[in-house]
């Protein structure tokens, strides 16, 4: 298991989705009817900006307790 780099506290892995919009999807949770309703599920709803061309099979990892996300960046 990954514990967070910062606080210490566990991290939690899933995916990074990123179209058309950007959304931590935690291993386990279904993928939801529509990212822009992520109320009432597990997903982390991110800013839009900052991901659009993510690969979506890397496994990321949040931590919620500091709000923190690792995974490996495409480069450009
Ligand atoms: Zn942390």
């Amino acid at each position: 298991m990954n514990n967070c780099p910062y606080c210490g506290q566990e991290m939690e892995e899933g995916r990074l989705m990123a179209s058309p919009k950007s959304y931590f999807l935690p291993l386990g949770e279904e993928k939801p009817m529509s990212p822009f309703i992520l109320k009432g599920t597990r997903a982390i709803s991110l800013a839009p900006p900052l991901l659009s061309s993510i690969n979506q099979a890397n496994p990321a990892f949040v931590c919620r307790s500091c709000k923190t996300l690792i995974m490996p960046f495409p480069e450009t």
